[in-house]
């Protein structure tokens, strides 16, 4: 054998099974095909690349930290949203696990960090009285510069007691007779394999589990808009919960729009999945990198029955529409969406919210849905309640935001699969969806090896 643990990937999922085992006294690896963190770097410099080069594999989505490396670094503690992590090894053992991950990034840098609650909030009460349900969490805001730091302490820790194959893509994995036999630039062998290979690596992912017989289940993809107004108009939500996930049942149709990755004096940002340009966003601790907007998505979720069973590339061909129309994402004014006209540069240049992205400005209308884009114009002036210009002409929508989830793997109250010894984990297993349930789920596995060594 050449380890007793291999790891594919080192998202939050990896590197959290990688740390609870590094004084294991297991040989354990780490395969990643992006860059060591340090190296992570995307091309966009607003100067002389001003969109995705779609290079070979992207800086902000692969890489040590994974795809929530240059993410906010919002941690929530809660079973309510986040992933089904609870579904296979309990609340209990979830909301545990979530904690100790929180211990562990606290003791690498994050230890100035605010830890933000719901619980006794008099938002509830204001939320329910307009038809909006506040969901309970606490959660740690690291901030995209603490994250960076955490990530960085990490792997300082782990780099001398953990063998890191970085640029390397893992091609396949055989079932051997004591294990597996793991393809990369040459073949590895080990005891066990753990695959924490998240939204990127999902098709590949899918792939494998044909090979091997896994089954795998359709799951659901989330369409929407980020929104960006005025940092003013939240402050009073913002500051006292920093994130708040709310969920609206929409009058025509009954379906739920929620709010999603809340970035109070945040920046919008690109981002590229295979190639597909949808937009999602950042905030900073630090006080220089703040602007004056907040922004957050509006998301919908579309669950598909039989025989559809392609959800993501259902999402995929929406962002397709934006990416063919504006060369990437769309900007639009909320007053221009609900005048059924596009928006304008000049428009643009006029408005009171300044973009912190530089997006084409055009009409989400040719883009999104009808039955979606009617129920996030129904959930603005709802939220236009409890934050009064939330709905104002000058909120700036782009899009699309989607939000892919993989197939979910079918594995048992351990993560393991019908191959004693494989595990899958993280947003890759279509169990988790979040930092915080990911890096739990990296533990729970960790501690699930170590179980059958003793
Ligand atoms: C911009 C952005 C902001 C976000 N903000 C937040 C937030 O504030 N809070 C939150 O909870 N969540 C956030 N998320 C989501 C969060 O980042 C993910 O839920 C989390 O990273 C999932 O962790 P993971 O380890 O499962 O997968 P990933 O982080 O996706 O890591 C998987 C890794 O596997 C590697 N890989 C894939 N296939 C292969 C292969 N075949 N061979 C080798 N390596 C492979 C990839 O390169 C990648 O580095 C954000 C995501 C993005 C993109």
């Amino acid at each position: 054998m050449n380890y007793d643990v291999i790891i594919i990937g080192a998202g939050p999922g990896g590197i959290f099974s990688a740390y609870e085992l590094r004084n294991s006294g297991l040989k354990v690896a780490v395969f990643e095909e992006g860059n060591e963190l340090s190296k992570r770097k995307c091309p966009i410099d607003g100067v002389k690349v001003k969109s995705c080069i779609s290079c070979k594999t992207c800086s902000i989505m692969s890489g040590f930290g994974g795809a929530g490396a240059f993410s906010d670094g919002k941690y929530n503690i809660t079973n309510d949203f986040g992933g089904s992590l609870y579904e296979h090894i309990g609340k209990k053992t979830a909301l545990e696990l979530m904690e100790y991950v929180d211990k562990i990034n606290v003791a690498h840098g994050g230890e100035n960090t605010k830890l933000y609650t719901t619980a006794g909030t008099h938002f509830h009460k204001v939320c329910t009285q307009n038809k909006l349900n506040l969901l309970n969490a606490r959660v740690r805001h690291l901030g995209t510069d603490i994250n960076y730091t955490v990530l960085t302490n990490i792997f300082a820790e782990l780099k001398d007691k953990v063998d890191f194959f970085f640029n390397t893509h893992v091609s396949d994995i055989k079932k051997t007779a004591n294990g597996f036999e793991v393809v990369a630039d040459k073949s590895y062998s080990c005891k066990y394999c753990i695959v924490s290979a998240g939204r990127s690596g999902s098709k590949w992912m899918e792939g494998i589990c044909k090979k091997l017989g896994i089954t795998t289940h359709s799951n659901r993809v989330d369409i929407g808009v980020r929104v960006e107004l005025n940092a003013e108009i939240f402050e009073h939500i913002t500051d006292e919960l920093y994130e708040s996930k709310i969920v609206y049942t929409t009058e025509k149709y009954e379906d739920k729009v929620r709010t999603f990755c809340m970035n109070p004096h945040g920046i919008v940002v690109n981002e590229n999945t295979n190639g597909i340009i949808t937009v999602n966003g950042h905030s900073f601790e630090d006080e220089s990198r703040k602007t004056n907007n907040t922004n957050f998505a509006l998301l919908v979720s579309k669950h598909f029955s039989e025989p559809f069973k392609d959800s993501n590339g259902y999402g995929e061909s929406i962002a397709k529409l934006s990416n063919m129309l504006g060369d990437g994402v769309i900007v639009q004014r909320f007053g221009d969406l609900v005048r059924g006209r596009r928006s304008t540069q000049k428009r643009l240049d006029e408005n009171l919210v300044v973009p912190t992205l530089s997006a084409t400005p055009g009409d989400l209308s040719l883009i999104l849905p009808k039955r979606i884009l009617d129920g996030i114009i129904e959930m603005i002036y709802a939220l236009d309640k409890v934050a009064t210009g939330t709905a104002n002409d000058e909120t700036l929508l782009y899009g699309v935001e989607v939000k892919f989830y993989n197939m979910e793997v079918e594995t048992d109250e351990n993560l393991e699969t019908l191959h004693n010894g494989l595990y899958f984990i993280g947003d890759g297993s279509g169990v988790t969806h979040s930092l915080s349930h990911a890096s739990a789920s990296g533990v729970h596995v960790a501690r699930h090896i170590l179980s059958k060594l003793s």
